[in-house]
């Protein structure tokens, strides 16, 4: 089995052994078998890490990958822009070829800015051919991957059916399930409408599909009136809510719903630059703090902004800090004495609360030995991270693409020095150019 020794590093565990400034982390097929100060182990690839910081691979809880030949398009898009424009237009002429190019394009981005587990959040495969496409892509890319199945959002033509009442098409999750799950490094699971985008009977439908099929159901939550009011307490008194429910955005939800839902063990996803630019309203984690919980973090559009994780921690972390300042000014008259968000919290919402999200805890998220090898090392000796005081708060605050060394995933590499291991980007971009242009052009849009 192949060994590798990262030597002389700063290693953030995100687990018991806290924040290690400098020991040594042992990785054994695909797992972390050892961190210790130092760590003797003469058959093992060593890998001189000094002057870098080690830290779990981040986990990006919510992304429509299937936008990454559409970077910048939906920019200056409000909500109910992007959902005319996007949904029930640029969406509606993507061939499977297009699926398969933006989700490779986008995985390697993630990849190469540090994330190890993309939750593909998978809304625009009106056939299967879709889903395998970006299955297929998901698989090549090497990155540890969720793919969750979902279903598109057209405007309805005459005669059909609207979007918000067709149930999940349960015989396409139960093949992906059957042909998928597991393989490499890949899980489904099901990104369903919710009472906020369907009629209460689809809502019922997809909540005891995932139930009855074991796998997680993610939904938005919020962004304009919803379809089904009072849909959330039918469905509760149905016992349909638990740990396998995921709720992406959720500001409109009121502070006894929210309770609640924490209560009974749900987890929450928030897209925080996605959701100040396109109208959403606040993120939801400074209500989720009071409750005693945290959200995941996703890049959501990267048609709108960057895939960058720690970009999202940073903005996240910064508006709840504002909102937080702000409220304490109107009530005391003063500045705070001190942050209410710090560093730590901004770093677990990227790496441990992804991982939670996916019900992964237990393997990926964090370092310690028995853990799954998903790491990144990021050099904190270049000339925007020294000196370093405090390696948690260089790593959110300072730590750019820049930075993002080396990757690995499942013990392998996918990035070394800067570059991407064994991946022709050329072809791969010219022909994410292409899809992006032909999408575009399709609606005439420039
Ligand atoms: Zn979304």
């Amino acid at each position: 089995m192949t060994r590798t020794l990262i030597q002389g590093a700063t290693v953030i565990t995100m687990d018991r052994q806290g924040v290690l400034p400098r020991a040594d982390l042992l990785v054994t097929g695909d797992t972390i078998t050892e961190i210790a100060p130092t760590i003797v182990a003469d058959d093992a690839e060593r890998i001189d890490a000094t002057g870098c910081i080690v830290i779990p691979g981040l986990v990006n809880a919510h992304m429509h990958t299937w936008q990454t030949a559409l970077r910048g398009v939906a920019a200056n898009w409000t909500l109910p822009e992007y959902f005319r424009k996007m949904h029930a237009g640029l969406a509606t002429v993507f061939t499977p070829e297009d699926l398969h190019i933006a989700t490779l394009v986008g995985a390697l981005n993630q990849l190469n800015c540090g994330t190890t587990t993309l939750v593909d959040w998978c809304h625009n495969n009106r056939t299967p051919a879709h889903n395998d496409a970006a299955i297929a892509a998901l698989l090549e890319s090497g990155i540890r991957a969720a793919f969750f199945h979902g279903t598109p959002k057209p405007d309805p033509k005459p005669g059909e059916t609207p979007f918000w009442e067709l149930p999940h098409p349960r015989a396409e999750v139960e093949r992906l399930l059957r042909e998928h799950q597991g393989r490499d490094l890949l899980s489904v699971h099901a990104a369903v409408l919710g009472p906020h985008y369907s009629t209460l009977e689809v809502a019922q439908h997809d909540f005891r599909m995932a139930r009855e099929l074991g796998v997680i159901a993610s939904l938005h939550q919020g962004g304009g009136p919803a379809r089904t009011p009072g849909g959330w307490l039918a469905l509760e008194q149905e016992g349909l809510l638990g740990e396998q429910i995921n709720i992406v955005h959720g500001h409109a939800l009121d502070d006894a719903q929210l309770a609640r839902f924490c209560e009974l063990g749900m987890s929450f996803s928030a897209a925080a630059e996605s959701e100040m630019s396109q109208g959403h309203g606040h993120p939801l984690t400074g209500r989720l703090r009071k409750l005693g919980r945290a959200p995941s973090l996703g890049v959501d559009l990267e048609s709108v902004l960057s895939g960058d994780m720690l970009t999202q921690a940073r903005v996240a972390l910064g508006i709840q800090r504002s909102l937080d300042n702000v409220a304490f000014r109107e009530a005391e008259g003063s500045i705070p004495p001190t942050s209410t968000i710090t560093a730590d919290e901004a770093l677990a919402w990227v790496t441990v609360q992804g991982a939670r999200m996916l019900r992964q805890e237990h393997r990926i998220g964090s370092l310690a030995a028995g853990k799954q090898a998903d790491l990144v090392l990021i050099r904190a000796d270049l000339i925007n991270m020294q000196p370093l005081h405090d390696p948690v708060a260089a790593v959110v605050f300072q730590a750019s693409l820049a930075n993002i060394d080396s990757v690995m995933v499942a013990g392998r590499w996918k990035k070394r020095a800067g570059e991407l291991v064994g991946v022709d980007l050329a072809p791969r971009l010219a022909a994410l150019q292409a899809s992006g242009r032909k999408i575009v052009a399709a609606l005439g849009l420039k």
